[in-house]
């Protein structure tokens, strides 16, 4: 599997990450807060998607902001 393909979705319904809001399986952005519901990092400078555990661009070796760079 590639990693630059991969795409995140949510599988089921729950909690926003980000408030706590309550958001349905698929939703692309918390009705709530408007960003994704899931905590991922996206890199401002080459705009790929890493785990919101990750301290750094895994492509490009950005380092990002503690609480910053989420979709
Ligand atoms: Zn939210
Ligand atoms: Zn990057």
């Amino acid at each position: 599997m590639k990693r630059d393909t991969v795409t995140y979705n949510l599988t089921s319904d729950g909690a926003c990450e980000h408030c706590g809001g309550y958001v349905v399986a698929e939703t692309k952005r918390c009705p709530q807060c408007s960003k994704f519901p899931i905590k991922l990092h996206h890199c401002p400078k080459c705009k790929n998607v890493s785990g919101a555990s990750e301290a750094k661009c895994w492509k490009c070796g950005r380092v990002f902001m503690p609480e910053g760079d989420y979709l």
